[in-house]
């Protein structure tokens, strides 16, 4: 809290209440006090006073009780050796020369009845440009959209920018964003108004630039307007201040922009505006209130840059922005996520073992992204021909307030379900191993990698709202950049993999499910436990308990694991109450540590596949990005196929990379010690994991005795080596009991 501002607004509290007093006893001195004053076919007299103090004010001898009250609001003045904080003084200094502004204009009203055209446009061949306090009639029609949420909020903006065209761009910043600007007050003689119009521009409330009035008591308006709307649709009665100012704060998107030098009698109209929760951004150097308590964020902020000024504002202020156009050539939406770009159909693809296509999302700093912003590094789609592949690197960064590092994740595995929303193209995979295939139909309507970046900063506004507040993406799409990308993705997931390495499924009596792939696999539920991540390796347990606080009736909800019905194999009473739930009857029951006995259920989006292979009494797990053959006679792509409905297949379990190394992979099975191959890029990706885990259990160099495609591809190509290197598994019992 800046003693400075304190002093300004108290001062200024002081010197507008004293004013007023004289205003009004001089008006007293001429007229009858029983003459008749107020804003003009209106229900709810000076609406400010009336709204938060319940007086009626209908005459001249009205007006004397509110300035009273203003009066006793005054707090002592600030002496030198004061060091308190200062807020609830200078909160009450602020409301007191707000209601001294609100009797001020209605003395003036009275003295000049012709001084505001009271209508929604200004006449301005007349030379009336200020429109004053809007009567009734305006507030049912405009007040209705602040509540239905046509229109978020209002910039007041107060002064004057240093020239037309900065004023132009700043208003029209606010235009865009669907909000009103409320206009008041000048700076040296100059208002942002009379720059609107020398810059060309309408005025009005039809163009949501409303010219109040020349002088900062004009500012007042504003806020009557704010409070008659909450009256009149929100329900607030008059007299009621304290939810009347919540209302103001939790539902009103406002905030003042001061333009130009801020004198003590704007400070005081500042101070005030923070009762209703509206902070003040300043373009000039004057005490800032950073630290929160009324507003939502910072109370003043000083020196914003004319250019930031919209941006800024909606940031302090907490506003979220809606996107509620996807602006793309082809449609969108959930109706096109399963559908398929067959071989036939496929006009260019992205990934799937073809090339490297790779997701990344970051949190940045507010001031290091630009909301909206998407650019492509490297060829477009219309740059290449049919049957072609491009590499391509989706990195998005997103910043907010109530952003953390923690939701990185859950919003990089949006990317999957998002991207398939788009007709015509397919994604298929997550991390490292994503997969885009674009349709010949997608193409002739104008495809552009462009809309991918388009839909994501529109759904991650639209369905993170409350913790995003700027979404920046860029495409990579030449080899360089993307393998770039790619290796500084792989250190990300491993630092979040890494998260739930010391945690063991005993430590915890809630797990978590996750139904994201109900679209493709309606009966599938990935339970997800510290020691089991999701299949598709994107999601493990602390990922899917932050997606549950940001979003409580999301696909991740929380499973009290209950009684433990069978410790080896992985079976939780609670887990399987809730999949019979979660799967509509189709599961019963299904066990976390076993892939031969009512394994877990799989979809398409998983990692890897384990399957058995009976005559080496093991193991083998195979890897999305091998495209080979495997000893079990099927490759990926066909595992994939055969169990990625759903189903819970005996013999069969979709894991991701991570769960291979993890404390209780299979171990109903024999654990990690039971795999016997896979392929080499999956074994030396995660070769030291494998060493470490295999010496847990007994093993040293576990890994060099598992087989790989190098030394065949068959169990009886494949089985002297493990008897030569002296495999586990061999001495295991057998697999097939
Ligand atoms: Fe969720 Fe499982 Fe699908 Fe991953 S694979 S998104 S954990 S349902
Ligand atoms: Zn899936």
């Amino acid at each position: 809290m800046s003693r400075l501002v304190a002093f300004a607004a108290i001062q200024g509290g002081y010197k507008v209440v004293s004013q007023v007093e004289g205003e009004l006893e001089r008006a007293l001195q001429s007229q009858d006090a029983s003459t008749k004053i107020g804003f003009g076919n209106t229900a709810y007299f000076l609406p400010v006073i009336y709204s938060l103090t319940g007086m009626k004010c209908e005459t001249l001898e009205d007006l004397k009780k509110p300035l009273e009250f203003a009066r006793g609001l005054l707090p002592p003045h600030i002496k030198g050796h004061n060091h308190l904080p200062y807020l609830g003084p200078l909160l009450d200094a602020g409301m007191a020369g707000l209601f001294a502004y609100e009797v001020k204009e209605a003395l003036r009203i009275n003295r000049e009845p012709d001084f505001y055209t009271f209508t929604e446009d200004p006449d301005i061949d007349a030379g009336k440009i200020w429109v004053g306090p809007a009567d009734d009639t305006i507030l049912r029609k405009r007040g209705v959209e602040f509540v239905d949420g046509s229109a978020p909020g209002f910039a007041a903006i107060v002064g004057a920018a240093p020239n037309a065209e900065i004023a132009k761009m700043i208003i029209e910043d606010y235009q865009k964003k669907s909000l009103y600007i409320f206009c008041a007050a000048n700076h040296n003689g100059k208002t942002a108004v009379e720059q609107c119009l020398e810059a060309g521009m309408q005025i009005g409330w039809n163009t949501r630039i409303v010219p109040f009035g020349p002088d900062i008591s004009s500012a007042i308006f504003a806020l009557g307007f704010a409070n008659r709307a909450a009256m009149a649709f929100g329900g607030v009665e008059p007299g009621d201040y304290r939810r009347m100012l919540m209302y103001n704060k939790n539902r009103i998107f406002a905030f003042v922009n001061a333009l130009g030098d801020v004198g003590t009698e704007w400070a005081v109209a500042a101070a005030g505006a923070v009762n209703w929760g509206f902070p003040t951004l300043a373009d000039t150097d004057i005490p800032e209130i950073l630290p929160t308590g009324i507003c939502t964020y910072e109370h003043v902020v000083a020196n914003v840059p004319h250019d930031e000024l919209c941006q800024k504002s909606v940031e302090v202020r907490g506003l979220k922005i809606n996107v509620t156009e996807i602006d793309i050539p082809l449609s969108f939406g959930p109706a096109f996520e399963g559908e398929r770009v067959r071989g036939a159909d496929l006009f260019c693809q992205m990934g799937g073992g073809k090339t490297q296509c790779t997701e990344l999302v970051k949190m940045a700093e507010m001031n290091e992204i630009e909301d909206g912003k998407v650019e492509i590094v490297g060829p477009d789609i219309g740059d290449i021909k049919e049957g072609d592949t491009l590499p391509l690197g989706i990195y998005v960064q997103i910043a907010g307030r109530e952003f953390q590092t923690d939701f990185e994740p859950i919003m990089e595995r949006q990317i999957h379900h998002l991207i398939n929303y788009i007709q015509g193209i397919m994604h298929i995979g997550q991390r490292d191993i994503a997969w885009v295939r674009v349709g010949k139909g997608a193409i002739e309507k104008g495809f552009s990698l462009k809309d991918i970046g388009v839909v994501l900063h529109a759904k991650f506004h639209q369905d993170f709202q409350k913790i995003v507040d700027k979404v920046q993406v860029t495409l990579y799409s030449n080899k360089e950049d993307v393998d770039k990308l790619t290796e500084r993705a792989r250190v990300e997931y491993r630092t979040r993999d890494e998260r739930v390495d010391t945690m063991t499924d005993e430590d915890v009596e809630t797990f978590y499910s996750c139904t994201l792939c109900q679209s493709f696999a309606p009966s599938h539920v990935c339970s997800v436990s510290p020691e089991r991540t999701g299949l598709c390796g994107a999601y493990n347990w602390m990922d899917c308990k932050a997606s549950f606080e940001i979003n409580p009736t999301g696909p991740n909800q929380p499973i009290q694991k209950g009684k433990v019905l069978d410790p080896k194999l992985g079976r939780f009473e609670g887990v399987d109450e809730f999949i019979k739930g979660a799967s509509k009857g189709a599961i019963e029951s299904y066990n976390f540590y076993s892939m031969v006995n009512a394994p877990m259920t799989t979809c398409g989006c998983c990692e890897c596949i384990a399957a058995m292979l009976p005559s080496c009494n093991g193991v083998m797990t195979v890897g999305r990005d091998y495209a080979g053959d495997t000893p079990c006679g099927m490759k990926f792509t066909t595992l994939a196929g055969v169990m990625g409905g759903g189903a819970s297949s005996p013999g069969f379990v979709g894991h991701s990379k991570f769960n291979i190394t993890q404390g209780k992979f299979i171990l109903g099975d024999g654990g990690l010690l039971r795999v016997v191959w896979m392929p080499k890029v999956l074994k030396d990706e995660i070769y030291d994991r494998i060493n470490a885990r295999g010496k847990e259990m007994g093993v040293e160099n576990f890994a060099d005795m598992i087989a790989d495609e190098t030394v065949g591809i068959t169990e009886d190509e494949i089985l002297p080596f493990l008897q030569e290197k002296g495999h586990p598994a061999l001495e295991m019992e057998s697999l097939i009991s």
